[in-house]
C-alpha cells in the first residue's frame, strides 16, 4: 500500500506549513528514515522523515507552497508498486485539513506520519499450540526518537521478541482491550517500542478521560468559573456588565468539541506508531486469544483496560433522562433548574461547581462526614464553607433513601443528619464506578475476577499466562509484607496511565527488576471545583493514626501576594513532615490553581526532597508556589510571611 507523507502539526499554534525544499524528486528511491523534505513552520525549518522505503511517486506541495497541517504532501509507492500508475491516479485532496485528524502537539522532530502507514498483516489467527513461554531476556529497545523520525518498520523491528518458528507466530505481540489512557498508552509505548499492537475500542479512542471524564468535565468547569467570575467580580475590578445570559448548549458543546479533537488525536498518534486499530467489543476466549467483530487473533501478550462505569443505586435505575450519570450529566440538552447530586467525590463536587456557577438549584448529598471524604479534613471543611457561602446546598452524614418520580420531576427522601424530602428536575448518582467486566472473558478462559473488577497482582498479572490488567478495570493485591498492602488501585486516569506504561515497559525489556512498582502511598489527586483541591500522601490523621511523629506546616494564600493579586485569597497550602528526617508523608492544598501546584510535590516526594530542601529551593516571586516553600517554612518555625 502506497503511504502518505502528511504536513505535520509541531506546535499547539501550528495550522499550516510550507515546504522550503524537496531534497528528492519524484521517481528518486527513499530509504525508511531518510530527510526527504524541508517543512517552514512559525517557529523554525524542520527536515521530515519518510517512515517507509519505496519511490516518491507524487510530489504534491511544491517548493515554496503552504499546506495545512494533515494536507498530503507526497506518496511513497513501495518496492511492489508502480511508482508512475500511482501517479497518474492520484488525486490532490485540495489540501483540506477537514479530512486530516487533529493531532496534538507533540513537539516532536516531525510528524511524517504515513496516513496509510504498515502495520504488518496479520497472519491467519492460529490458536497457540500450548501455552508459550514468556519471550527470552532481550535487551530494551531504544525507543524511537521523538516524532518517529527513526521509527522503523515492522519488518526491520529490532530487536523485536524471539523469533518463533513461524507457524507458532501469535498475531501479534500485544492485544490490548480498551483504548482509554491505560489502553491507548499501553498502545502507544508498546508501538515506541517497535512491537505490533492492536488495540481494540469498543465506543471512542480515548476512553471514559477524554470522552466522558476528566477533559470535557473541566471544559465544562472553566465556562462556569468564567460566568460566576463575571457574575460575581466584574464589578468589584471595576469592569460593568449587562445581563449575563448563559448559552448552556454553546457550553456544552465547546465540551464535546475537545473530547472529539482529542479522540482524534489518539487515533493520529496510533497511526504515527503504528498501532492497528479495531474498532468492536472484544472477549479473552483463553491466554493469548481475543474474539473481536468475529475475528478471532492471538497474541504473545493480552492487556485488558477495559475501565469502569458508573455505579448504580439499588433502588433507583438509571433511566439517562431525569436519573443520570456523570455522561448525561455533561451532555444534557437543557440546563436544570434543580439538580440533586447524591455522592460528593470528586465527579459529585465539580457537577455542584459547575451547575451552580450557571445559576442550577444544587443540592449535593453525602452519606459520609464531610464533601471529598478522603481529602485531609481541613481541606474538606474549607470546601464546604465555600460551596455553602456559594448557595450550594451541602448535606453530609445524610443516607438518600428513596428516589420517586413525580409529575414535577423527582422527589429524594433522606435520611440521618438531614431527614428530609428534597425536590428536583434531575439527580446525578455520581457514588462510584464499577468494573467493565461483563462478558470480558468467555467463561471457560477463567479469568479470576474480585468484586466486580479483574484482579491482579503488584505486576498486575492476572491469573492467567501473559494476560495482564492495568486501569480502572482493576482490583490490585500486595503482598501482606509489601508496605502498600491494603492500598488500592485509585480510579484516576494518570495511574490508569502510568501502570500501563509501566507494564508494557516491563513486557518489553523483561527486567522485571529495573521496575519499581508504582508507589500508591503516595498518588497525586485533584479535584477541579473552584476553588481546586490537590493533594498527595498522609493525611494529618492517617500520619497521626500510622505512629509518625510529625510537623505541620500550613500556609494561607491570604498570605500569599500573588493571590490576593489574583483576587485569589482562599484556601491554603498544608504539608505535613516526619519530625525525625523532614520526610514529606503528605500535601493537602485547597485554593485557586493548585491543581498545577502538586507536581512540585510529587517530584519532591519522588526525589526524596525533605523539608529543608523545599525551604531552600527558590521559588520565584510573586507566584502561589511560594505558599508550598512557606508551609515548609512554618512546619521548621522559620516562614517568612507569617
Ligand atoms: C466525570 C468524570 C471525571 C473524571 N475526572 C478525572 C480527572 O479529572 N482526573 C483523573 O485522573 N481522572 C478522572 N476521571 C477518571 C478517569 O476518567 C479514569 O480513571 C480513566 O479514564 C481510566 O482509564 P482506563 O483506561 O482504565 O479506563 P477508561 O477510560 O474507562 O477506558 C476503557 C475503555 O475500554 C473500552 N472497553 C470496555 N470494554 C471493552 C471491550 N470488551 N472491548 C473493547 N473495548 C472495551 C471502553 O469503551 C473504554 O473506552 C474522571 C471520570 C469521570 C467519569
Amino acid at each position: 500500500m502506497p503511504s502518505e507523507i502528511t504536513m505535520p502539526q509541531l506546535s499547539d499554534t501550528m495550522t499550516e506549513g510550507k515546504v522550503v525544499k524537496w531534497h528528492k524528486k519524484e521517481g528518486d528511491k527513499v530509504s525508511a528514515g531518510e530527510e526527504v523534505a524541508d517543512v517552514e513552520t512559525d517557529k523554525a525549518v524542520m527536515p521530515m522523515e519518510a517512515f517507509e522505503s519505496g519511490t516518491l511517486a507524487v510530489i504534491a506541495v511544491q517548493e515554496g507552497q503552504s499546506a495545512p497541517v494533515g494536507a498530503v504532501l507526497g506518496v511513497i509507492a513501495s518496492a511492489k508498486e508502480n511508482a508512475g500508475e500511482i501517479k497518474k491516479n492520484f488525486k490532490p485532496s485540495g489540501g483540506s485539513p477537514s479530512s486530516a485528524p487533529a493531532p496534538p502537539a507533540t513537539g516532536a522532530k516531525t510528524q511524517a506520519a504515513p496516513a496509510s502507514s504498515s502495520a504488518p498483516k496479520p497472519q491467519a489467527p492460529q490458536a497457540p499450540t500450548g501455552a508459550p513461554k514468556p519471550q527470552a531476556p532481550q535487551a530494551p529497545t531504544a525507543p524511537p526518537k521523538a516524532g518517529g523520525s527513526t521509527r522503523l518498520s515492522s519488518s526491520q523491528a529490532a530487536p523485536g521478541p524471539a523469533p518463533a518458528p513461524p507457524q507458532k507466530r501469535c498475531d501479534y505481540d500485544v492485544i490490548i482491550i480498551g483504548g482509554g489512557p491505560a489502553g491507548y498508552a499501553a498502545a502507544i509505548r508498546a508501538g515506541q517500542l517497535k512491537k505490533r499492537v492492536l488495540c481494540i475500542e469498543k465506543e471512542n479512542l480515548g476512553g471514559t478521560c477524554l470522552n466522558w471524564g476528566c477533559i470535557p468535565t473541566k471544559a465544562l468547569l472553566e465556562d462556569g468559573a468564567f460566568v460566576r467570575k463575571i457574575r460575581t467580580e466584574a464589578n468589584a475590578r471595576g469592569v460593568t456588565v449587562g445581563d449575563v445570559k448563559v448559552d448552556f448548549p454553546k457550553i456544552i458543546a465547546r465540551s464535546r468539541g475537545i473530547a472529539e479533537k482529542l479522540s482524534k488525536g489518539i487515533a493520529h498518534l496510533f497511526r504515527k506508531y503504528e498501532v492497528k486499530h479495531e474498532q468492536g467489543t472484544a472477549q479473552l476466549l483463553a491466554a493469548h486469544r481475543v474474539k473481536v467483530n468475529n475475528k478471532e487473533m492471538t497474541a504473545e501478550h493480552i492487556i485488558i483496560a477495559v475501565g469502569a462505569r458508573p455505579v448504580e443505586l439499588p433502588f433507583a435505575k438509571f433511566d439517562g433522562k431525569q436519573i443520570i450519570t456523570s455522561r448525561e450529566a455533561m451532555n444534557l440538552p437543557q440546563q436544570p433548574k434543580r439538580i440533586a447530586i447524591i455522592g460528593a467525590g470528586a465527579i459529585g463536587c465539580e457537577f455542584a461547581d459547575f451547575y451552580n456557577a450557571l445559576g442550577t438549584e444544587v443540592t449535593i448529598v453525602e452519606m459520609l462526614d464531610n464533601l471529598l471524604p478522603n481529602e485531609d479534613q481541613e481541606v474538606s471543611v474549607l470546601l464546604e464553607r465555600s460551596f455553602a457561602k456559594r448557595g450550594i446546598k451541602v448535606m453530609t452524614k445524610t443516607k438518600t433513601d428513596k428516589i420517586e418520580k413525580t409529575p414535577g420531576g423527582l422527589k429524594l427522601t433522606l435520611s440521618g443528619a438531614n431527614a428530609t424530602t428534597i425536590e428536583a428536575d434531575v439527580c446525578l448518582v455520581a457514588v462510584g464506578v464499577t468494573g467493565n467486566v461483563e462478558n470480558l472473558a468467555a467463561p471457560e478462559a477463567k479469568l479470576e475476577l474480585f468484586k466486580n473488577r479483574v484482579k491482579v497482582d503488584h505486576k498486575y498479572r492476572t491469573n492467567l499466562e501473559n494476560v495482564w490488567a492495568v486501569g480502572d478495570c482493576v482490583s490490585i493485591h500486595f503482598d501482606s509484607d509489601s508496605s502498600m498492602a491494603g492500598y488500592r488501585h485509585p480510579d484516576l486516569a494518570h495511574v490508569a496511565h502510568h501502570e500501563a506504561v509501566k507494564l508494557v515497559d516491563t513486557l518489553a525489556s523483561f527486567h522485571e527488576a529495573d521496575h519499581e512498582t508504582i508507589d500508591y502511598r503516595f498518588i497525586p489527586g485533584c479535584t477541579y471545583t473552584h476553588p481546586q483541591v490537590a493533594s498527595m500522601g498522609m493525611t494529618e490523621r492517617k500520619a497521626r493514626e500510622a505512629g509518625h511523629e510529625i510537623r505541620v506546616g500550613k500556609f494561607p494564600f491570604s498570605a500569599s501576594g500573588r493571590a490576593l493579586a489574583a483576587g485569589e485569597s482562599e484556601g491554603f497550602v498544608k504539608l505535613i513532615f516526619d519530625k525525625k528526617y523532614g520526610e514529606l508523608l503528605g500535601a493537602h492544598m485547597i485554593g485557586e490553581n493548585v491543581t498545577e501546584l502538586l507536581a512540585e510535590l510529587v517530584l519532591a516526594k519522588k526525589l526524596e526532597a525533605t523539608e529543608d530542601e523545599i525551604i531552600e529551593a527558590m521559588h520565584p516571586h510573586p507566584t502561589m508556589s511560594e505558599a508550598i516553600m512557606e508551609a515548609a517554612g512554618v512546619a521548621d518555625n522559620r516562614a517568612i510571611h507569617l
